[in-house]
């Protein structure tokens, strides 16, 4: 709408939507939808798994002993929760400490100092030439920390409503030896919220890598985390690989960090069967087993995928009127200018919008001087460079509802000033 008005109506929205600006920046507010975090209510849900153990229990799990070093796997108990959540084979399913994203880095760093399965270590490779990490785009700012981080090059790829534009994808993948790794979040894409479709999952489990160590790194982060009651479905990556005939191609991710305690779960990657004699190997010297009281007190509580799901649809009654109120509040604010569209998550945490070309940092900016924190504007880009400046990644969970109002009051404000400006200009 602003588009189309004259320079004296936008001269007149514009002093008007100062004014509200004002109004808001005087109410001293300092809030944060910056990083998506479970709500203490969430968090409280978790609290009987705490009672779980105490100190007469049983702490055998199997025949193996929680208490002492030992199972560098993990407990067989905690193997099957992660491997009946994955559906994976739970033979191939290999525990490691209680963040999936510290397993991803060290996986990435496991083939960049030691090599993939006999290939020579990519440290030596990239003596010859840049190594190449793939980011969907917009993506997980984390995932490509972790590959920044240990010495590639982060090639941003387009995101689409049903996932990475595979035809650029194959084209790299298959077209160039440097390329190694490509970060995917499947169900509920941080921060797009989209699900890969079928055949994105199948295009991906058929690709023909030049490079002999490459890997599709399959951040299943949200894949019990559904907010409605008719959820996405993925299509069960391992299987699609099998029918595409190829073997050793996907390191998949999990962990239970949003569906019990952030940072004191349980984290798994599942690989194909040599693949994960190879990482055992490698963390086999890093460790001698990991914290397998936290997983018997996990696999006490959840005993299977089905106690999970059942967890997690507790979980989804406190988040989702946060959702809700968003996709209210942008409607309300900002439905009818035209100047901006936003996702419409069935699960995951996060809600991605996306402002006028132009529009994302500023809108950040001047959010930040209102009191209301966001993920930084390019922060879904490799590098924090986002080419059009449009997007910016709203997260709901954490703040009360009544916090998220206030926040979201600011943020539609702010991209009502930042959207008229950009038209006056
Ligand atoms: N992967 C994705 C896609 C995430 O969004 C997050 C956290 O926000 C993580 C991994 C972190 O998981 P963890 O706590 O298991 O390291």
């Amino acid at each position: 709408a602003y588009e189309s008005m004259t320079t004296e109506e936008l001269d007149a929205a514009i002093a008007q939507l100062e004014a509200d600006v004002e109004r808001l920046r005087a109410k001293g507010l300092s809030l944060d939808m910056a990083r998506g975090k479970p709500s203490p209510e969430q968090v409280d849900l978790s609290r009987p798994m705490l009672d779980a153990l105490a100190s007469t229990s049983d702490l055998t799990d199997g025949g193996v002993d929680a208490a002492n070093y030992g199972c560098p796997d993990g407990l067989p108990s905690a193997r099957a929760l992660m491997a009946d959540i994955l559906d994976v084979d739970v033979a191939n399913v290999v525990l490691g400490g209680s963040s999936s994203l510290n397993i991803m880095s060290d996986v990435v760093l496991h083939g960049w100092v030691k090599g993939v399965r006999g290939c020579e270590p990519q440290v030596l490779q990239a003596q010859r030439g840049p190594l190449k990490f793939l980011c969907p785009s917009p993506g997980y700012d984390r995932h490509f920390a972790v590959s920044a981080n240990a010495g590639f090059e982060n090639v941003p790829v387009a995101m689409g409503p049903d996932g990475p534009d595979m035809d650029e994808v194959r084209r790299l993948v298959e077209g160039d030896p440097a390329v190694k790794g490509i970060w995917c979040v499947p169900k509920y894409s941080n921060p797009t919220g989209i699900t890969y479709s079928d055949e994105t999952v199948r295009r991906m489990a058929a690709l023909k890598p030049a490079a002999p160590d490459f890997r599709i790194f399959w951040d299943n982060a949200y894949v019990v985390h559904d907010l409605t009651d008719t959820p996405d479905e993925l299509l069960e990556v391992f299987g699609a690989v099998a029918e595409a005939g190829n073997d050793d191609l996907v390191y998949e991710f999990a962990s239970t960090s949003k569906v019990t305690f952030p940072g004191s779960g349980i984290a798994a990657v599942a690989a194909s069967a040599a693949d994960a004699d190879d990482l055992r190997a490698w963390f086999g010297i890093e460790r001698v087993c990991c914290d397998k009281i936290t997983q018997l007190a996990h696999a006490r509580w959840l005993p299977n995928a089905a106690a999970v799901r059942a967890h997690m649809a507790e979980q989804a009654r406190v988040l989702r009127p946060r959702f809700e109120l968003v996709e209210r509040k942008l409607t309300e604010g900002l439905g009818e200018l035209g100047c901006a569209t936003w996702s419409h998550p069935k699960g995951g945490y996060f809600v991605s919008f996306d402002g006028p070309e132009g529009s994302a940092k500023a809108i950040v900016s001047l959010a930040a001087e209102l009191g209301v924190k966001m993920t930084g504007a390019g922060a879904t880009w490799p590098y924090g460079c986002d080419p059009r400046d449009t997007n910016i990644r709203i997260a709901p969970s954490y703040p009360t509802l009544d916090d998220l109002s206030a926040a979201l009051d600011v943020f539609v404000a702010c991209v009502r000033l930042v959207s008229a400006r950009l038209a006056r200009a």
